[in-house]
């Protein structure tokens, strides 16, 4: 059992900011209104998520660390209509089996909830805790028991980077959830959870874009696109200012990444690369998420019908722009 969660650990952990991906979806799928990530050292030796959603009883919260103990699958059809961020009951049980773990957890409208803690794979305390309503969970010196594995790891710095970036796009998707991020003491982010995807952007890269944000809004058969892309005078040296979020779930797409660029390219000369959100929703049938253990990469049942919408929703919003 621990040997098999270390080798989806293999998979699903890939480094500390996988981590926080797993544990800040979690948090999304259990209804939390208020995130916070703290990490030290790029999330090597500490990362700590806390959420304000549901919590846990004490009987789910011992199945949560057990492998393939999802609460959101309940049938097999199931798989083909998933509307949670998680579905494979596979991330708690290989962060664990690789790191110092525990867990605080407690329902709304219960006195006391569960503290749980794991040393390598298996739960080594599990006694009432006081606590908040909601979800702590602690994960130190990750690898210490995988000392190859830990040698993978970049610096600190570069591993806090990419922290960074997820929770960027996380709260990109999510304009509704507030998302803190704190990283050596220092609070690096903080969004203001107000639903407005613009004032979760100016909060991430700065008020200083505002005037320069326009909005998407397009709609055709079984697809719809709204977020914001930048002004051609918005232009970076790379696509970190780009997220595409499908259903909810933030993706990775070289398609998508093609369209947008296509569609300014046919009006504007290459010069960079735009700021663009793009949230893009498809009945849940038409997308499979269950293509890749870390759950970034999705499969499309007609790509080309997503190509084209994101091509005609960026041409449309350039050439007729609305603020
Ligand atoms: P999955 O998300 O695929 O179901 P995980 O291993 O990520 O699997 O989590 C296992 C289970 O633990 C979830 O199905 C959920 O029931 C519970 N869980 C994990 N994190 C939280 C959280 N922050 N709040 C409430 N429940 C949680
Ligand atoms: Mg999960």
């Amino acid at each position: 059992e621990n040997t098999a969660n270390k080798i989806a650990a293999g998979e699903v952990v890939e480094r500390p900011a996988s981590i926080v991906k797993e544990l800040a979806e979690n948090s999304l799928d259990a209804g939390s209104r208020n995130i916070e990530i703290e990490i030290a050292e790029g999330g090597i030796p500490f990362i700590r998520v806390t959420d304000d959603g549901s919590g846990m009883s004490r009987e789910d919260a011992k199945l949560s660390v057990l492998r393939h103990a999802t609460s959101k699958i309940y049938e097999v059809d199931d798989l083909e209509c998933i509307s949670s961020l998680g579905f494979r009951g596979e991330a708690l049980p290989s962060i664990a089996a690789v790191s110092k773990f525990s867990l605080t957890t407690r329902l709304h409208g219960e006195e006391l909830g569960t503290y749980l803690e794991i040393q390598g794979g298996t739960i080594s305390d599990l006694r009432e805790g006081a606590g908040q309503v909601g979800t702590t969970i602690t994960i130190q010196d990750l690898f210490f028991n995988t000392p190859a594995r830990r040698k993978f790891l970049k610096t600190p710095a570069t591993e806090a980077s990419q922290i960074h970036q997820v929770v960027t796009k996380l709260a990109l998707s999510h304009p509704d959830v507030s998302f803190k991020l704190i990283n050596n003491q220092k609070l690096v982010l903080h969004t203001p959870g107000t639903n407005k995807l613009r004032d979760t952007l100016t909060s991430l890269y700065g008020t200083q874009i505002a005037p320069d944000l326009i909005e998407i809004d397009y709609a055709d058969t079984n697809i719809s696109i709204s977020g914001m892309i930048g002004k051609p005078t918005l232009l970076k040296g790379s696509r970190q200012w780009q997220t595409y979020i499908v259903n909810l779930r933030v993706i990775n797409s070289r398609f998508i990444a093609k369209a947008i660029d296509n569609a300014y390219h046919s009006l504007l000369p290459k010069t960079g690369f735009p700021l663009a959100v793009l949230q893009i929703t498809v009945p849940l049938d038409s997308v499979d998420v269950n293509v890749h253990p870390q759950k970034s990469d999705v499969k499309f049942r007609d790509e080309q019908q997503v190509f084209r919408a994101v091509y005609k929703a960026v041409t449309t919003t350039l050439v007729n722009p609305q603020q």
